[in-house]
């Protein structure tokens, strides 16, 4: 079964009754605004986004929230800002820190934003608020006197499920110094019921400086914020969230999702909300970066590949599996052959988990017909966009044995573009093809045998009235058996006098989409 109907069945087994009752079925991820977003977020968020739109498939009313967590403090700076400018606001919420660029509210705006229009751009958009919001709309509040309140409770949770152990004075809770703005240097010294005491000391943590101010206010309405755990229960509960997950490292035994769990029912009385673990998705192994682009980000990655077909790549591989994709190696074209693959049995009228991925792979406004069109393979299209010397609608009529229409002259100039960027930007060297001028240097070490194995090919192809793909490949494979020769040896030898490297297309396919005199001369050296 698709991964996403077997989270949605589970959603509605145990949210019948709110279902039952009319209220709409609440969907939530967040990301914190600390930086530019690594691609890897891209999993969390289509699992929730493909979750809320399955589940809106069957009718539901869902509400699919997504928050910039815009509260969080700044812990660490990014390597590409300058440490001295932002030093000073370490441990600050990241809506109280000026933007990198001109334009934008604050740090968590020019980030937040960034991402969402990235949601946006690839389908998984949802409605969009701040974390500084909810706490500053005062329904934070209720759950912040809880947890002062049964501190002592807290402390033993954090115990028991994680062997955490927390001062007896600790209390659950920063709020932001009333003198310097900080959160992380804060530590509240008692609760009366209504107002805070605190101090602000460089002491309070290691990488915050606090400015030595002692106070006594409030600790609602956005003046103070939760620790990781309470936040994540707290928001459960203010959100009245059905589903929502979260990557593998916060499911561990005793990890975080544990914590909050309990939090969320022996400290705020509220059953969280149904959620499972969503793997990593890697790219190029553990490597951030290629030699040529990166990829690293989720802007990157929503630029190198079309929404259809990114979505493919995140939707494909169950949720609790690991993802891990270079962009150098042949991963896209074997994507868009996956996505070719798909469509022909959806064409084909079968129904079923592929015809699934196949269509939620969509965005929503291109979902219904899928007209048939014709897909012509990635990597064919990549290598004719290489060739200047073709007209890739004139070949790829020749592969589909018929006129084009406009849907698959629309498709063929889509991939046609994207080919171009993932040759420019990530594609490894043995994809970089260019066909010789001239017979390449490379062709005088080819042994007497390769040789002769050419001019025996010559002799067979001047034979042929026309010269197609598939009359090519019979002859060539006749000429390869008689010539003894490996087909490293054999192809390695073609190779080499056309594009002067040892490998390439579908030799066959590339041999008809040269001119036959061409072709000739060149497979004699001639030229
Ligand atoms: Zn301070």
């Amino acid at each position: 079964m698709f991964w996403a109907d077997t989270i949605a069945d589970e959603v509605e087994r145990r949210y019948e009754d709110r279902i039952k009752a009319g209220l709409p079925l609440v969907v939530r991820d967040e990301k914190t605004a600390s930086g530019r977003v690594h691609v890897g977020s891209l999993r969390s968020a289509s699992m929730h986004a493909i979750v809320a739109d399955v589940l809106r498939s069957r009718g539901h009313n869902v509400k699919f929230l997504f928050e910039i967590n815009d509260f969080d403090p700044m812990d660490g700076i990014p390597s590409y800002l300058d440490t001295e400018t932002y030093e000073k606001y370490m441990g600050v919420p990241l809506c109280n820190i000026p933007s990198p660029e001109p334009g934008f509210d604050n740090f968590a705006e020019y980030y937040g934003q960034e991402y969402v229009k990235v949601l946006d751009k690839v389908g998984f958009g949802a409605q969009v608020y701040r974390a500084s919001e909810l706490y500053r709309s005062g329904v934070m509040n209720d759950m912040i006197k809880k947890a002062l309140e049964r501190r002592a409770l807290v402390r033993d949770i954090y115990f028991r499920i994680s062997r955490s152990e927390k001062p007896e004075d600790w209390y659950p809770l920063n709020v932001i110094c009333e003198n310097c703005g900080n959160l992380s240097a804060t530590k509240i010294t008692g609760f009366d019921g209504e107002l805070v005491d605190y101090t602000c000391s460089s002491d309070t943590i290691a990488w915050a400086k606090g400015c030595g101010h002692t106070g006594r206010m409030s600790p609602y309405n956005g003046n103070a914020k939760f620790p990781w755990k309470l936040d994540w229960a707290a928001k459960f509960v203010a959100q009245e969230v059905n589903f929502e997950g979260g990557g593998k490292d916060h499911y561990t035994k005793g990890g975080s999702r544990q914590v909050a769990e309990a939090i969320c029912r022996e400290i705020f009385d509220h059953e969280p909300p149904y959620g499972v673990f969503n793997e990593f998705f890697l790219v190029g192994g553990k490597k951030m970066s290629s030699s040529k682009g990166g990829a690293a980000t989720a802007g990157e990655m929503a630029d190198t590949l079309p929404p259809h077909i990114l979505r493919l790549l995140l939707l494909r591989t169950p949720i609790n599996r690991q993802i891990d994709f270079d962009p150098d190696s042949d991963a896209i074209p074997v994507l868009y052959d996956l996505y070719d693959k798909l469509a022909e049995k959806y064409w084909s009228g079968i129904r079923d988990d592929d015809s699934q991925v196949f269509t939620f792979s969509h965005l929503i406004d291109e979902r219904g017909e899928f007209p048939v069109r014709y897909l012509p393979r990635f990597s064919q299209v990549a290598f004719l966009v290489q060739m200047p010397h073709m007209n890739i609608y004139e070949e790829v009529a020749k592969l589909k044995e018929g006129e084009l229409t406009d849907l698959d002259v629309a498709e063929l100039d889509e991939r046609a573009v994207y080919a171009r960027r993932w040759l420019r930007e990530y594609a490894d060297d043995k994809f970089i093809f260019s066909l010789q001028e001239n017979v390449p240097e490379s062709a005088t070490s080819l042994t007497d045998a390769q040789r002769a194995a050419l001019i025996s090919l010559a002799d067979k192809v001047s034979a042929l009235e026309t010269i197609d793909g598939q009359s090519l490949h019979e002859l060539i494979h006749e000429v390869k058996g008689e010539s003894g020769l490996t087909p490293q040896e054999f192809f390695g030898g073609i190779y080499t006098v056309f594009l002067g490297k040892t490998s390439g297309p579908k030799v066959g396919w590339f041999l008809s989409t040269l001119d036959k005199d061409f072709l000739l001369k060149r497979l004699k050296s001639e030229e």
